[in-house]
C-alpha cells in the first residue's frame, strides 16, 4: 500500500438531482439503495440537497473497501498515523469557516453555536494526535525469573460510526480520527438529516493523506445502519443518538459479536439553591436550556428550584425567556434558531400542549419570526411542574424548560436521581459543602458546579450514566483509546 499518496478524487460530488454520493475506497460513487430523502435548511424549509438511502449493497462495498485498507493501514507506524491526524487538524482549521457555514445551514445552529461545536470537534482531533503516547502499553520485567510480560494495544479492524443530527461535525470527529490513529479503518454513517458536513469531512480526511479505503462515508437511514450492525466485516460500532435507537444498536451489534458503545438520550437537571448568584445563574440556565434550541444531549431540561428561591428565579427566567430572539440561524441577532425538522417541531409542540393540559403553568412564552417557512418553536418556560409529569421525565429536545419547586437540596437530588437518564446535571450555589454533596450523590456522569453545560474536553471521557449510555467504554478520552484497540499480552523467555 502506498500511504503517502492522497486519493486523487477529493471533491464531493452530487449525482443527478442533487443526490449526494457515498465516499468508498477513495472514490465518490452513487448509492445503489432505495431512493433519496430531501435535506431542508431548517431556517427556511428550502431543500438544499438530497441524501441517498443506501442499502445492503452500498454497505457491503464500504465495509469491503475498509477491510482491504485495514491490512496496510495497521502496518503504518502510529507516529506516522498521528501525522496524518495533525494534517487533518490543520485542514480543519483552514476550512473552519466553511464547516461552520455548513453546520449553520443544515443543522440550524447559530453561528456562535456552530463555531463552538466545530472547535470542540477539532479538540478531539488534537487529542487523537497524541496516540504515540496514549496507545502505549505496559511492560513488566521478571514476572518469574527470566520471563517478561509486554502488553500491546492493537487496532480492532473495521469500525463503524453512526452519528446524530445535532452535531454534524463534532461527533464524527469524536470517532473517526481516534479510530484511524489507532490503526483501524472507518465507515461513517452520518445522520440523514445533516449529511452535507460529513461530505466536507470526507474530502478533508482524504486530503490529509489517509489512504483510500481507510475512511468511508455511507449516507442513509435505518436500512444502512441495520446492514452495518450485522455485517460480519465490522468489528466495532460507535453510536450516538436517541435512546430507542441506542438500545437497538447496542443489542443488535452485540448479538453479532461486535464491540459497541451507544451514547443515548438525556433529561438533564439543573439544581438552583436559594443562595445562587442569579446574575450569573440565569444566563447559564438560559444558554443550557435554550441554546441550540434545546437540541443538545447536555441541555438543561428541568430546573429544580430549591425554596424559598423559586419565585425570584422564575421571575428572572420568565422575563428573559419572553425576550429570547428566535430566528434564522445565520442572523447574528438570533439566540434560538429553528429545530431540525417540521415533524420534530410538531413533536415539541405536542409536549408543550401536554404540559399545559397536565396543569403546568406557562410562566413565559417567546415569539416566532414572521413569515418564515423555517421550523421554529417559540421558547416556553413551565413553572409548577410535578416531577412525575411526562414533560419532567421525557426528552423533549426543543426550547422548553420545566421548573419543579422542591423544599431542599436532598429532595432535589432525589428527584434528579429518579430519572431513568443520567447524562448531565448541574448545581448553582455559593456553598461549597452543598456543591460537594451534590457532586458526590448525583447519579449522572457529567456534573456541573455553576456550569450549565458540563461538557468534558475531548481528553476526558464523555460519560453518560444509566439510560443515557449503553456499553462499557465511553467516547473520547482514554476510554476511546481502550475502545478502539484490543490488548495483547506477550509473555517471553529467551533461552
Ligand atoms: P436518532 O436516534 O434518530 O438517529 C441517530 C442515528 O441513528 C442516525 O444516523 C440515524 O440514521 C440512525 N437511526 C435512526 N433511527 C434508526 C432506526 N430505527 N434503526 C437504525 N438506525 C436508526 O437520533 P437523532 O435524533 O439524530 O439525535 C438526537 C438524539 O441523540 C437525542 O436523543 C440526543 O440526546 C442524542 N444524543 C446523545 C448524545 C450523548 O452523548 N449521549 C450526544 C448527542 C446526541
Amino acid at each position: 500500500m502506498t500511504v503517502n499518496t492522497p486519493v486523487d478524487s477529493p471533491t464531493p460530488r452530487m449525482a443527478s438531482e442533487n443526490v449526494l454520493e457515498n465516499f468508498v475506497g477513495g472514490e465518490w460513487i452513487p448509492a445503489e439503495g432505495d431512493g433519496a430523502l430531501d435535506v431542508p435548511d431548517p431556517s427556511t424549509g428550502r431543500v438544499i440537497a438530497r441524501v441517498p438511502r443506501s442499502g445492503a449493497s452500498d454497505v457491503e462495498r464500504a465495509v469491503s473497501a475498509a477491510r482491504r485498507a485495514f491490512a496496510g493501514w495497521r502496518e503504518v507506524p502510529v507516529v506516522e498515523r498521528s501525522r496524518r491526524v495533525l494534517a487533518l487538524r490543520n485542514l480543519l482549521e483552514g476550512q473552519f469557516d466553511e464547516l461552520v457555514r455548513s453546520v449553520v445551514r443544515e443543522n440550524g445552529k447559530t453561528v456562535d453555536e456552530a463555531r463552538g461545536s466545530v472547535r470542540r470537534g477539532i479538540e478531539a482531533v488534537e487529542f487523537a494526535a497524541s496516540a504515540p503516547t496514549t496507545m502505549q502499553g505496559a511492560f513488566l520485567e521478571d514476572v518469574t525469573p527470566g520471563v517478561d510480560t509486554t502488553l500491546l494495544r492493537q487496532p480492532l479492524g473495521v469500525v463503524v460510526g453512526i452519528t446524530p443530527f445535532n452535531f454534524p461535525v463534532m461527533i464524527p470527529l469524536w470517532m473517526a480520527p481516534l479510530a484511524l490513529v489507532c490503526g483501524n479503518s472507518f465507515v461513517l454513517k452520518p445522520s440523514e438529516r445533516v449529511p452535507l458536513s460529513a461530505t466536507i469531512l470526507a474530502r478533508l480526511v482524504a486530503e490529509a493523506g489517509f489512504p483510500a479505503g481507510t475512511f468511508n462515508l455511507v449516507h442513509g437511514d435505518a436500512a444502512a445502519v441495520d446492514a452495518l450492525l450485522v455485517h460480519p466485516g465490522v468489528d466495532a460500532v460507535s453510536f450516538v443518538g436517541s435512546a430507542p435507537t441506542a438500545r437497538h444498536v447496542y443489542a443488535t451489534a452485540a448479538a453479532h459479536g461486535k464491540r459497541v458503545q451507544a451514547l443515548a438520550g438525556a433529561k438533564n437537571h439543573l439544581i438552583v439553591l436559594p443562595d445562587a448568584d442569579l446574575e450569573r445563574t440565569v444566563p447559564a440556565i438560559l444558554s443550557s436550556a435554550f441554546g441550540q434550541s434545546g437540541e443538545r444531549c447536555l441541555a438543561g431540561s428541568v430546573v429544580l428550584a430549591v425554596e424559598p428561591g423559586g419565585d425570584a428565579l422564575v421571575a428572572r427566567l420568565a422575563e428573559a425567556v419572553g425576550r429570547l430572539p428566535v430566528g434564522p440561524a445565520d442572523d447574528g441577532a438570533t439566540s434560538v434558531g429553528p429545530v431540525i425538522r417540521a415533524d420534530h417541531r410538531a413533536r415539541v409542540l405536542r409536549w408543550i400542549e401536554e404540559g399545559s393540559a397536565g396543569g403546568a403553568v406557562v410562566a413565559a412564552r417567546g415569539s416566532l419570526p414572521r413569515g418564515s417557512d423555517g421550523f421554529y418553536v417559540a421558547p416556553v418556560l413551565f413553572d409548577r411542574v410535578k416531577p412525575e409529569m411526562a414533560i419532567a421525565q421525557e426528552e423533549i429536545f426543543g426550547p422548553v424548560l420545566a421548573v419543579v419547586r422542591v423544599p431542599s437540596l436532598g429532595e432535589a437530588i432525589a428527584v434528579a436521581n429518579r430519572s431513568r437518564f443520567g447524562n448531565a446535571a448541574a448545581i448553582f450555589t455559593r456553598d461549597g459543602k452543598s456543591a460537594r454533596e451534590f457532586a458526590h450523590r448525583i447519579e449522572a456522569g457529567m456534573v456541573g458546579v455553576n456550569v450549565g453545560v458540563p461538557a468534558p474536553a475531548a481528553y476526558f471521557p464523555f460519560v453518560g450514566w444509566k439510560g443515557s449510555f449503553y456499553g462499557d467504554l465511553h467516547a473520547t478520552g482514554r476510554d476511546a483509546i481502550d475502545f478502539y484497540t484490543r490488548k495483547k499480552v506477550v509473555t517471553s523467555r529467551w533461552f
